[in-house]
């Protein structure tokens, strides 16, 4: 699994990826008989943006697990709260009140410094549009993770070009994302979001501004992508046919959650490109084979 792979590559070359220290194996909710333990929780959840007179109660008590390499949809109408719970889970917006634990940890306890740390090297995102930087060709975007940790460039760049030729855009490493289709552009933000190998991928409504044949091929890739790697993937959608894909699918009403349903969810036909093999040992310090 190109998880596994990539991390024990990170830490045989010790090179500075910011790992914690021993994790729990990666399992899929969907491995019967395998026990998944949460590794994000959330409890009793409120958020109020504005003050006084002007406030809006985005979340009004939410609880949420979010088990190791789950899955899980999260839908509603617009305004009920999901981008805010995507973000408050990320720790990304600090809740009004109630908690958010990583592996234990409170992130409200946790210093900005070590929040920062935790959304590199546990969280990916991908969002609606991308939200690619315009000047930057498809290889540095993906690869942008890994050089704001500090990781060796040449290998930054050869992780970020493995994982956009597994999600089938070889090729296209160098073209700015006005040269790529909305599809492309999704895949190379599905890119970034896998290239450090997080534990969550969060994925806010990320179909929603590709026509539907494309969403659903780019949905795919997604899923498929969490699969491999081992990731949690936690996707606001508003198409039920992507709920089909997760193990849980959760339905937000007025800031709360109205409605959780559990199912099997269709293992993914695996379409991607298998992960390469690790590199020669003799490359660290200087990885060969990075052009293709
Ligand atoms: P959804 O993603 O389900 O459409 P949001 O979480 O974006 O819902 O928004 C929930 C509610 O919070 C909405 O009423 C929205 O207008 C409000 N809201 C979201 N972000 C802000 C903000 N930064 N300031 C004030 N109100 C906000
Ligand atoms: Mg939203």
């Amino acid at each position: 699994m190109c998880a596994v792979a990539i991390r024990g590559w990170l830490e045989d070359v010790n090179i500075s990826a910011p790992r914690p220290a021993p994790q729990p194996p990666l399992t899929h909710s969907n491995d019967p008989g395998v026990p998944v333990g949460p590794v994000l929780r959330a409890s009793a959840l409120t958020k109020t943006y504005g003050v006084a007179h002007a406030q809006t109660h985005a979340l009004t008590g939410v609880d949420l697990a979010v088990g190791a390499g789950e899955s899980i949809a999260i839908m509603g109408h617009s305004g009920s709260g999901k981008t805010t719970l995507l973000h408050v889970l990320a720790g990304v917006l600090a809740p009004t009140s109630g908690t958010v634990t990583w592996r234990g940890r409170d992130l409200a306890a946790m210093s900005d410094a070590d929040r920062t740390k935790l959304r590199r090297s546990e969280f990916g995102f991908v969002f609606q549009s991308g939200q690619l930087l315009p000047e930057l060709p498809a290889l540095e975007n993906a690869a942008l993770p890994l050089l704001l940790a500090g990781i060796d460039r040449s290998l930054a760049m050869q992780l970020a070009r493995d994982q956009l030729g597994r999600l089938g855009l070889a090729g296209l490493e160098q073209r700015r994302p006005g040269e790529l289709s909305g599809g492309q552009a999704q895949r190379v933000a599905i890119a970034r979001a896998l290239v450090s190998d997080p534990e969550v991928i969060f994925a806010d409504e990320p179909t929603g501004a590709l026509d539907q044949a494309t969403g659903w091929e780019v949905m795919r890739a997604l899923k498929e992508s969490a699969y491999i790697c081992g990731a949690a993937l936690v996707v606001v959608t508003h198409n039920p046919e992507v709920a089909h894909w997760c193990a849980r699918t959760i339905t937000m009403a007025d800031g709360r959650i109205t409605h959780v349903a559990t199912q099997q969810p269709s293992t993914p036909e695996l379409h991607l490109v298998p992960p390469p093999p690790p590199p020669m040992p003799n490359v660290f310090g200087g990885v060969s084979g990075a052009a293709r």
